[in-house]
């Protein structure tokens, strides 16, 4: 069985900060990470390998140069091949040209696949857009928000978070699936592992290499616009004041001259 894995690079999202000035995240001197989501789509992958299947997991990331360290984690995990897809002309791309181009690399490292798992948001772009917009430019069924996932010859059934409970679908493969933290708990890399992954070289892709469109790819393929972004203002959190009304008035006189209102 070949499954591919989607696996995105993120900043580690409790240090992010915005730039108020230019609306850009501030990415100096902020740690990067697998998206946690990915994780557990990559310990999915590995699990039915083993487990049941054989056959080969092969990653997938799109993302600048330093993408490679989240591929040396997911190879020190025991993913067989990884793939980072890189190039300039990537560059201001939306999630549907994001999709697009994940799509031509599948076409291109793994057309033979039978699963390929995401995981259900990336922590940072938080759209959960790309693994069913990648789903339909494959023309493949899809279920979101797995939280359990059987495969079977030909088929897989998936339990699928929603409000209140879960949904039962089943499913021919090849199939996309995008999967929440409640499928299972991703295994840590070995120190073995951690050091031959370093070691190793990973293949790096670009838009000639995997065919891909170039009025697709980028800005120039990208039909959405970001028009502002900004950290939303912190609030002081509220007091609540308890007693009768004589010793409410005394507290609230104490707060509003300690704030120099009154
Ligand atoms: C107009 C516009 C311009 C943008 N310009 C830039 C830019 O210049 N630079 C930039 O970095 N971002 C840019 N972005 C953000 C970029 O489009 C998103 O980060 C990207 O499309 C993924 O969306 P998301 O983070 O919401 O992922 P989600 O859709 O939430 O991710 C779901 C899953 O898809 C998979 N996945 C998502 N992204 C990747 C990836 N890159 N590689 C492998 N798997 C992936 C993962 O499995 C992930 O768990 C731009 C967005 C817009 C709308």
């Amino acid at each position: 069985m070949k499954i591919v894995v989607l696996v995105k690079q993120v900043p580690d999202t409790t240090n992010v900060k915005i730039d108020p000035k230019t609306g850009t995240m501030i990415r100096e001197g902020v740690p990067s990470i697998v998206n946690p989501y990915d994780k557990h789509a990559l310990e999915e992958a590995l699990r039915l390998k083993e487990e049941r299947f054989g056959g080969e997991v092969v990653v997938i990331s799109m993302g600048p140069p330093q993408a490679i360290r989240a591929l040396e984690e997911c190879r020190a995990m025991g993913a067989d091949k990884c793939y980072l897809l890189s190039d300039r002309r990537f560059a201001g791309a939306d999630t549907l040209a994001t999709a697009y181009s994940l799509g031509k690399a599948v076409e291109k490292v793994a057309p033979d696949f039978d699963l390929i798992l995401c995981g259900q948001q990336a922590i940072d772009g938080d759209t959960g857009h790309v693994g069913p917009q990648l789903a339909e430019y494959l023309s493949i069924p899809q279920v979101t928000y797995v939280r359990s996932l059987t495969v079977e010859k030909g088929r897989a059934i998936a339990e699928r978070e929603i409000e209140g409970g879960y949904m039962e679908v089943e499913v021919p493969i090849p199939a996309l699936f995008t999967v929440t933290k409640n499928l299972n708990k991703p295994r840590y890399p070995t120190v073995k592992g951690i050091f031959e992954a370093t070691a190793e070289e990973y293949p790096v892709l670009t838009a000639d290499d995997v065919g891909a469109e170039q009025e697709r790819i980028g800005l120039k393929g990208s039909p959405t616009r970001v028009k502002k972004i900004f950290a939303p203002e912190i609030k002081p959190r509220g007091v609540m004041i308890d007693g009768d009304v004589e010793e409410q008035v005394e507290q609230l006189i104490k707060i509003l001259s300690n704030l120099n209102l009154v």
